[in-house]
């Protein structure tokens, strides 16, 4: 799930304090979450509303880190949390490369689940990743 990238490239950046470790190694995270179980719809009207879903919550999750204590000028922040959602922005989105060789490696190394138990990884690193980034508290 795209939140989940969003918060662990945050931690990532947040950790390192410098945004071209940060991005490296959040793409790199992504590339390793992605292997993990993660529910995502089959049906392809469930497909849609769920990634409509993704990329909603993702653009929340952007405002609520720029309104508590993540400002642009936080660059390992945000080059960490950039690095995390990489692939699935230009992999996922963008359609043409979507269909590349790469967009295709991608999505078929993907370990989606249908039954939504599954959101238990994202919770786990959502939740996980809020409380290191000092929210929770
Ligand atoms: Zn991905």
């Amino acid at each position: 799930m795209v939140i989940s990238h969003e918060v662990i490239g945050g931690v990532i950046g947040q950790e390192l304090g410098n945004p071209y470790w940060a991005f490296l190694f959040g793409f790199l995270s992504h590339l390793l979450m992605d292997k993990i179980p993660h529910y995502f719809p089959k049906e392809t009207k469930n497909k849609a509303i769920f990634t409509i879903c993704e990329i909603l919550m993702a653009l929340g999750l952007m405002i609520f880190f720029l309104q508590n204590g993540f400002p642009l000028s936080d660059t390992s922040f945000w080059a960490g949390l950039a690095g995390g959602v990489m692939m699935d922005v230009l992999f996922v989105g963008v359609p043409t490369l979507k269909k590349s060789k790469i967009g295709l490696w991608h999505s078929t190394r993907q370990r989606h689940m249908s039954q939504p138990i599954y959101l238990v990884f994202d919770a786990i690193f959502v939740v996980g990743g809020l409380f290191i980034l000092g929210f929770l508290k």
